[in-house]
């Protein structure tokens, strides 16, 4: 049965016109799905029953499964969300005094393999679908209003402010349906956010970060994490396929039409590993030609990950490197760790198809 989550307001307006209907009530039915969070067509009082008959016979309004909420004492807020038999993945929403960022995943587990990420070892299963993709928004939505006391909000009233792509998965490996999906988040008829507020985290897919240029510009950051291609090749293996040199020229492409004038770089701070002060200054000359601003991440531990956070003090002699450079520089604060919700915590429930969990419990098993 068509999911009429699936689709774009183009979409769903084509699907209108396939089945013989007038095209503006894409635009109405979008306003009832996304702005308004209503998934039963009874509800949609300005549809005419005969539509809503047929719309209840030949389709559906089918979200992902709420299989776990959890809340920390900063307040951030986590969704386990059911993708099929043994699979999950995880949504967090993280309240702050100006705005609220939802963190939202794209695939089940990562193909990618960084070595310092928690949902790079556990593999990967398949894409999110957009209606898994854009369902976490809608269930975050839902669930921040009832328990604000609102059921309807007017759009100036946003809980969720902010999106950005960086819960489980590489969100340019899933391309098609992430695109869908971010430009449901910008429509006016449904969630109306600003491209600015909605920022798509990559560890670098040079030509997909080139096609969203012209499909989707939002705001970019790059998960950088090592200043010279021997360390990145290591780190982020997607180095080797697409090294510095490539991403830097990408990056600079990219900002020709990004809806800021900076990329983001993130910098996961590995202790000993990439935290020194000449990787600080090897990581001014790499970045030299781009317009950009820093995001230092601690790391986030997790079992068995083999690394240590950088020390508070170290962070602070590479932070004021970057900083004495003219960089803007922040050091992202850890939120939700009480209940897992960190950066690279993010484990949600992966059935490996590329059998990696359990190569590396037998590394870990034979190096014990
Ligand atoms: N796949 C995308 C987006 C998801 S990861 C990407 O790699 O950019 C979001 C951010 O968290 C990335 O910068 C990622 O490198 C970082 N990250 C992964 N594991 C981490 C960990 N254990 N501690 C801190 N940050 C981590
Ligand atoms: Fe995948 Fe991003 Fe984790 Fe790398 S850091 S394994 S790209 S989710």
């Amino acid at each position: 049965m068509v999911n009429l989550l699936d689709f774009n307001l183009p979409q769903l307006t084509q699907y209108f016109e396939s089945i013989g209907e007038k095209p503006f009530r894409a635009k109405q039915i979008m306003r009832w799905m996304h702005h308004f969070g209503v998934n039963d067509f009874e509800q949609m009082t300005d549809i005419a029953k005969v539509l809503r008959e047929k719309l209840t016979r030949d389709t559906t309004i089918a979200l992902p499964h709420v299989e776990l909420e959890q809340i920390s004492n900063d307040g951030t807020r986590k969704w386990l969300i059911g993708t099929g038999v043994g699979n999950s993945v995880e949504t967090v929403f993280i309240p702050e005094d100006d705005r609220g960022t939802l963190c939202v995943s794209s695939q089940v587990g990562c193909a990618l393999e960084c070595t310092f990420c928690s949902t790079g070892r556990q593999g990967f299963n398949r894409n999110l679908s957009v209606s898994e993709i854009i369902g976490q928004l809608w269930i975050a939505n839902k669930s921040l209003r009832a328990a604000d006391g609102y059921e309807l909000l007017s759009a100036n009233d946003r809980i969720i402010s902010n999106v950005v792509m960086m819960g489980m998965g590489e969100p340019l490996a899933n391309y098609d349906n992430v695109v869908t999906a971010m430009q449901i988040m910008l429509d006016d008829a449904a969630y109306g956010l600003s491209r600015r507020r909605v920022t798509l985290s990559t560890s670098g897919m040079v030509p997909s970060i080139d096609r969203l240029k012209e499909d989707c510009p939002v705001a970019l950051a790059v998960s950088l994490h090592a200043p010279n291609d021997a360390l990145r090749d290591e780190i982020v293996p997607i180095n080797k396929k697409y090294p510095l040199k490539a991403l830097m020229a990408a990056c600079e492409r990219y900002l020709v039409k990004a809806p800021r004038d900076f990329v983001t770089f993130e910098y996961v701070m590995l202790d000993g590993v990439n935290d020194t002060v000449e990787h600080a200054h090897q990581l001014l000359d790499v970045v030299q030609n781009v317009p950009c601003k820093f995001n230092l991440i601690p790391f986030n531990p997790f079992p068995n990950s083999g690394y240590d956070t950088s020390k508070a003090s170290q962070i602070r002699v590479f932070r004021d490197i970057l900083m004495q450079a003219g960089y803007i520089v922040t050091v992202r604060k850890t939120r939700g760790d009480d209940i897992d919700a960190a950066c690279g915590q993010l484990a949600g429930k992966v059935l490996d198809k590329t059998k990696r969990a359990a190569r590396h419990i037998a590394i870990i098993a034979e190096a014990e």
